[in-house]
C-alpha cells in the first residue's frame, strides 16, 4: 500500500480562518477587473455610475481592511480530500467550523446564522458552516470557501422539468429566475446553473458552478457555447447594475452538468450577487 500523506487538522482550521478573513475584505482581482470592464462598456449612465461605485467600494474595503458588504453571508466550504491523505487527528469538520468562528470573531464580521429556522436565535459566530466533502484522487486537500449573501441566495431556484422542456426550457427558466430576482439579488450577478443529477444534486452542481474561476468556460464546447449565449441573453433583460436598468445584469455564467434519469430534466439557478466572495487554498 502507498504511504499516505499526513495533513494537519489545525492547518485546515487556520486556512479556513485566513481564507474567510481575506474573502470578506479583498475581492479576487478578476472580479474587480470584471467591474471595471463592465463600467467601461455599460451604455446606461446610471449603470456606469453604480459600477464606478462598486470599484470604489472594493478599493476602500481593501485599503481600510473592512468588509466590502455588511452582509458577510453564510459560510460554504468545499473540501476535496485526496484519497492518499490521512489527517493527524480526528475532528476535521469541527476544525472547519472553528476556522469560520475565528474568522467571524477576529475580523468582526456580521454573524448571520440562526440556531433554528423556525425558532430563530442567532448562533453568534456564524457557525455552523455548510460543509461539502468530496473524495478525489491524489494526496492534496483543496479548501474552497464561499461567503454567500442571502439577497441573492433567496432569489435562487430549482425545478425538476420534463425532458421535453429541453435546452430552450432551461434557458427560459434561467431568464425568468433572473428577471424575477431583479434588484433583490444585488446585480451585477454571477450565475451558477446546474443541469442534471437529481433533486439534491442539481442545487449542489449550481453552487459548484458559481465558484469556478470567474468567466472560465466549461471544458465541453457545447456547454461553453451555451454559457456565452445565455450570458448574452441575461444581459439583454435590461435589469442592469442594482436593478436600475442597463446592460450589465450578470458578469459571468457557469454551467455544470451531470447525467440524470431518462424521465427528468433537473435544473437549478444559483444566483450570486456582485460581492461574489470566494477563495481557495491547496494543502
Ligand atoms: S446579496 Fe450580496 S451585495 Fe447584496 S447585501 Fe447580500 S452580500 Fe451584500
Amino acid at each position: 500500500m502507498e504511504a499516505l500523506r499526513t495533513v494537519s487538522v489545525d492547518q485546515v482550521r487556520d486556512t479556513v480562518r485566513d481564507l474567510y478573513t481575506a474573502a470578506c475584505v479583498v475581492v479576487n482581482p478578476e472580479l474587480k477587473r470584471a467591474y471595471e470592464k463592465a463600467r467601461d462598456e455599460e451604455p446606461s449612465p446610471m449603470g456606469r455610475e453604480i459600477l464606478s461605485m462598486l470599484v470604489e467600494n472594493v478599493e476602500l474595503a481593501e485599503r481600510e481592511r473592512l468588509p466590502m458588504c455588511q452582509d458577510t453571508g453564510i459560510a460554504i466550504v468545499f473540501l476535496e480530500i485526496g484519497e492518499e491523505v490521512r489527517f493527524d487527528r480526528l475532528g476535521l469538520v469541527d476544525a472547519v467550523h472553528e476556522g469560520v468562528r475565528q474568522a467571524w470573531k477576529g475580523a468582526l464580521l456580521r454573524a448571520s446564522l440562526v440556531k433554528d429556522p423556525l425558532r430563530r436565535g442567532n448562533t453568534g459566530d456564524n457557525t455552523p458552516a455548510m460543509v461539502h466533502v468530496d473524495l478525489v484522487p491524489g494526496d492534496r486537500v483543496t479548501i474552497r470557501v464561499g461567503a454567500k449573501g442571502t439577497g441573492a441566495e433567496n432569489m435562487s431556484k430549482t425545478k425538476i422539468m420534463s425532458p421535453s422542456a429541453g435546452v430552450e426550457g432551461v434557458k427560459k427558466f434561467l431568464l425568468e429566475t433572473v428577471q424575477a430576482a431583479g434588484p433583490n439579488a444585488c446585480p451585477p450577478l454571477v450565475l451558477g446553473v446546474g443541469v442534471g443529477g437529481n433533486f439534491e444534486e442539481v442545487t449542489l452542481l449550481a453552487k459548484k458552478a458559481l465558484y469556478r474561476p470567474l468567466g472560465q468556460p466549461h471544458p465541453d464546447p457545447y456547454y461553453a457555447d451555451l454559457e456565452r449565449a445565455w450570458l448574452q441573453a441575461v444581459n439583454r433583460l435590461g435589469v442592469g447594475p442594482q436593478g436600475l436598468g442597463g446592460r450589465t445584469t450578470a458578469l459571468a455564467l457557469h454551467i455544470e452538468a451531470k447525467p440524470c434519469h431518462i424521465g427528468a430534466l433537473p435544473v437549478a439557478v444559483n444566483i450570486d450577487c456582485h460581492a461574489h466572495r470566494h477563495k481557495e487554498a491547496v494543502l
